[in-house]
């Protein structure tokens, strides 16, 4: 899973200082430390913890804190914003032409997973925006990334242009434009010619591609397992053709996260997509918020309700945001949740994002079993209204009857029970970090 050691790490540090009703200089100091190690062991850029540690310190022992009545609580904050702001601060949406057709170029190293991913946003372009996109094959110099292209072209049903490898990438792209033109295409995604390393002649090919028409945006495809590599990467690849944006691919194998954490403070370009799998489904718009709150172990439920929205609407969503945050979340609400979720796809990706999630031991060898699911839905279609809204009144009795009724066992009944009241204690925890609840203000 994508940043498991620095979270772990993070999120053992944050324990110590979340409840603290005073917090010292000397607490921010000792947190500090070890945020610094983490990121360090995360493989961030020195520069960008140093700074980071820095800007996060003057804060916490700021005005902001010692007024807070939620001292510990605020220096988490803290910590969430710096790193919101580490990634990009806000979400960097694509830019498109007000003249189509709007032209991307997609640069990168060989093996970064530049191909794979020009078929995944080809597929993001179509579905979520609504686009006519053209795929241009002019990495004439890899084995077979023209053929790759076709078939991931054939796969998704969108056109490919191609021209062969005796053709010189210039000559495809320009003859790529004209025919986006007369097709109609309102997006051209040119699938550029990637090298083992940086060098001249691919620069200055990657140039003239440029000199064409200047494109719209000019992603470079780096693989987040290469750390510091690819930060690296990224700064050569600016400096020398000017990129706009940086999709990182691989953040599924990628335990440590230096790569991205460190791109966008080293870059100043945005990191746009996370490649996420090898699907062509598997890339996700990054959402600098997002990331940090599951770094920092708060889930991100907005995400997860947003691959919900196909099959939930937005004011169910909404609805059910407030549930989580008000923790009126009901079992009748979890059962509409399990259904909303089983439509999602691959279950234990979902499951990840929850609020918690990773305090969840084991997590990541949890297979989610669709029977299983089956019988937690007949166990909570089993209760009455009062039993699902008060589960507190369960007893012996009624257990037996649910799971007579449902055809499970009281066993799996208690089971669901206890499983529904972790989640409820995660939901507290959470709404207690963000918000600070009204019981520590009294203490105080
Ligand atoms: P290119 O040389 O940059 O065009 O690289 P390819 O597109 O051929 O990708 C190289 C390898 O990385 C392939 O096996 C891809 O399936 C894999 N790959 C690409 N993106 C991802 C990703 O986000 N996650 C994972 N796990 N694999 C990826």
């Amino acid at each position: 899973m994508a940043f498991e050691g620095l979270a772990e790490r993070l999120q053992g540090t944050i324990q110590k200082i979340k409840g603290k009703g005073l917090v010292t200089e000397q607490d921010v100091k000792a947190m500090m430390r070890e945020v610094r190690l983490a990121l360090i062991e995360a493989d961030v850029n020195l520069k960008v913890v140093k700074e980071f540690v820095k800007k996060v310190s003057e804060r916490a022992v700021g005005s902001e804190v010692m007024k807070s009545l939620t001292p510990g609580q605020q220096v988490i904050k803290i910590v969430q914003d710096e790193l919101t702001l580490l990634m990009g601060g806000e979400q960097s949406p694509i830019k498109f032409n007000t003249k189509p057709p709007t032209v991307i170029m997609m640069v990168g190293l060989q093996g970064a997973g530049k191909t794979t991913t020009t078929g995944k946003l080809a597929n993001v372009l179509r579905k979520k925006y609504n686009r006519k996109p053209l795929l241009v094959a002019a990495d004439i110099y890899r084995p077979a990334a023209i053929q790759q292209l076709e078939t991931l072209g054939k796969q998704l049903s969108i056109p490919v242009f191609a021209l062969g490898t005796e053709v010189s990438p210039v000559e495809i792209a320009r003859q790529a434009l004209e025919h986006a033109k007369e097709e109609h295409h309102d997006v051209v995604i040119i699938d550029t010619a990637g090298r083992l390393h940086i060098d001249e002649t691919l620069m200055d090919e990657l140039k003239n591609i440029k000199a064409l028409k200047e494109p719209d945006e000019v992603f470079l495809v780096v693989d987040a397992m290469t750390g510091q590599d690819a930060v690296n990467v990224a700064q050569s690849f600016n400096e020398t053709i000017g990129i706009t944006g940086v999709v990182l691919t691989k953040l599924d194998g990628d335990t440590r996260g230096g790569a991205a954490l460190s791109i966008r403070a080293v870059t100043e370009k945005p990191i746009k997509f996370v490649g996420m799998g090898e699907k062509m489904d598997a890339l996700e718009t990054f959402h600098p918020e997002r990331m940090a709150s599951r770094i920092l172990g708060m889930g991100d439920v907005l995400s997860l309700i947003e691959k919900a929205q196909a099959n939930v609407d937005m004011e169910k969503a909404k609805e059910l945001e407030e549930k989580f945050m008000s923790q009126s979340f009901t079992l009748d609400d979890f059962v509409e949740q399990l259904q909303a979720v089983k439509k999602m796809g691959p279950l234990e990706d979902m499951l990840k994002m929850l609020p918690g999630a990773n305090k969840i031991k084991g997590l990541d060898n949890v297979k989610v079993d669709e029977k299983h699911m089956g019988r937690v839905e007949a166990i909570i279609y089993s209760m009455t209204k009062a039993e699902k809204n008060h589960p507190e009144i369960m007893n012996a009795s009624r257990k037996k009857r649910i799971a007579q009724g449902s055809g499970t066992s009281v066993q799996e009944v208690n089971r669901l029970l206890k499983q529904f009241e972790d989640m409820k204690k995660m939901m507290k925890q959470m709404t207690g970090m963000t918000q600070g609840k009204g019981k520590k203000k009294m203490k105080l």
